[in-house]
């Protein structure tokens, strides 16, 4: 029986059997993207997505919140209980609108705050003069030093003393390197900042024990949802529980209405199964995975911001007289092989040319690729890199990323590695083979 949406909406059908098909072909190494569980997809489907529930559980301004009161609370003792954490707020839409939240929980406008720089690898709300946090507050910023391209503590500290921020943040969107928070504490501690720690993009590597975690040493812990943590696409905050009271007034009513009781309820589920032994040694490899892959590129003569990586990602850069991010991102799209182009420290070309490329091993790990295809994947990346010019190695190389894909997802049915993933359509759809 064909599904409704083929019945009823065969335009908006086709599109996401498109997605399906991209999603299994080619080969995802956007280190902020995964793929969802089949029953963290099942809850985000779910009529949770019926409900108006403005408010918190047990304190609503609608009726008819018995149910979705016990998923939002279920949902804040897990991620509580995950990341040892005082309180959880798990309405935030977006990692986005978890850190606005705590920048009008904690900071007046005006107000200074210090964050890393956003060609080092810092977010958009972080301060970029194109966000409303730069446009609110009074952003500065501390970077990587030059030659190691790591965190450099004389600045943040120097700068610390010098501008007395309200508000120290640490995390970044492209940083291939632990953070040292207890560090970051004793700066803040220093010259009496509150710590926002955003570990959006290494949650789920702290889930997993393969990453510190900011928990114990910052006031304020924002992260997103569905970047290593593998669930819906969402936000979340922890605080101290002092600090709750003002977090969620900020949340809700401050910025948002009404939350997503389904994304909450597929949030949930997320953090039941990162609570999992399994999701251990899914973060394990995460990191083993992306470090086979820096090894592998930088055999074949690519260079790495900072040399390499510590956590689910690595930047390459491109020499000046190389290609920009753009044009090696696209071709590597070409041969199937979806990564992004990103700025590097000190990178002198805009955000949306750029000198370098990020990718990193989460979604790919999960799809099932192990260490020796990630080595395989390193090599036809230089491979496609290298040959530029030639218009005819990126359809090479994808047909080769396409059998590899396959034999990949046959592993992984065979084997049912946990946790199942989405069905295609094709799959539950006859008409369609
Ligand atoms: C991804 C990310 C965010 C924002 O998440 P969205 O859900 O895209 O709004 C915030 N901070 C950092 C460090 C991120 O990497």
């Amino acid at each position: 029986m064909a599904s409704a949406l083929e019945r009823q909406d065969p335009a908006v059908y086709a599109a996401v059997v498109g997605e399906e098909r991209r999603l299994r072909e080619h080969i995802q190494l956007i280190p902020s993207e995964n793929y969802p569980s089949a029953a963290v997809l099942e809850a985000n489907g779910s009529v949770m997505t019926q409900k108006y529930a403005e408010g918190y559980p047990g304190y609503r301004f609608y009726q008819g919140c018995r149910w979705v009161d016990e998923v939002e609370d279920l949902a804040r003792r897990r991620a509580r209980s995950l990341f040892k954490a005082g309180r959880a707020n798990v309405q935030p839409h977006s990692g986005s609108a978890a850190n606005m939240a705590v920048y009008f929980a904690a900071l007046e406008p005006g107000d200074t705050v210090l964050a890393l720089d956003l060609a080092s690898g810092g977010h958009l709300t972080h301060g970029d003069p194109v966000n409303f946090s730069a446009q609110l507050y009074n952003f500065v910023h501390y970077g990587v030093d030059p030659e190691m391209e790591q965190i450099d503590f004389d600045q943040v500290a120097r700068l610390a003393r010098e501008h007395r921020p309200k508000m120290i943040v640490t995390g970044a969107t492209a940083y291939p390197r632990f953070w040292d928070y207890a560090r970051f504490k004793e700066i803040a501690d220093d010259v009496g900042a509150v710590h926002l720690a955003d570990m959006a993009h290494v949650a789920g590597l702290v889930a997993g024990g393969v990453h510190p975690s900011p928990v114990s040493y910052a006031q304020y812990v924002t992260s997103t949802t569905h970047k290593t943590l593998r669930g819906p696409r969402g936000g979340l905050i922890l605080c101290q529980r002092e600090l709750r009271a003002e977090v969620n007034r900020a949340l809700f009513p401050g910025i948002q209405g009404g939350p997503l009781e389904h994304v909450i309820a597929a949030k949930a589920v997320m953090f039941h199964e990162a609570a999992q032994p399994a999701f251990a040694d899914y973060a394990r490899a995460v990191v083993d995975n992306c470090a086979v892959l820096a090894e592998t590129l930088l055999s074949e003569g690519l260079t790495l911001v900072s040399g390499g990586t510590d956590n689910h990602l690595l930047l390459v850069r491109f020499p000046d007289d190389g290609p920009t991010g753009r044009v090696a991102a696209a071709a590597l799209e070409e041969a199937g092989i979806v990564v992004n182009k990103n700025k590097v420290p000190f990178d002198t070309k805009s955000a949306f040319v750029t000198s370098g490329i990020r990718m990193g091993s989460p979604a790919a790990t999960t799809f099932g690729f192990r260490a020796d295809e990630f080595r395989t994947i390193g090599r036809l990346i230089a491979r496609v890199l290298r040959n530029l010019d030639d218009d005819a190695v990126p359809a090479a190389v994808a047909a080769e990323v396409r059998e590899l894909a396959s034999a990949v997802a046959a592993r992984r049915e065979r084997e049912e590695t946990w946790p199942s993933l989405f069905t295609p359509h094709e799959a539950v759809t006859p008409a369609l083979v």
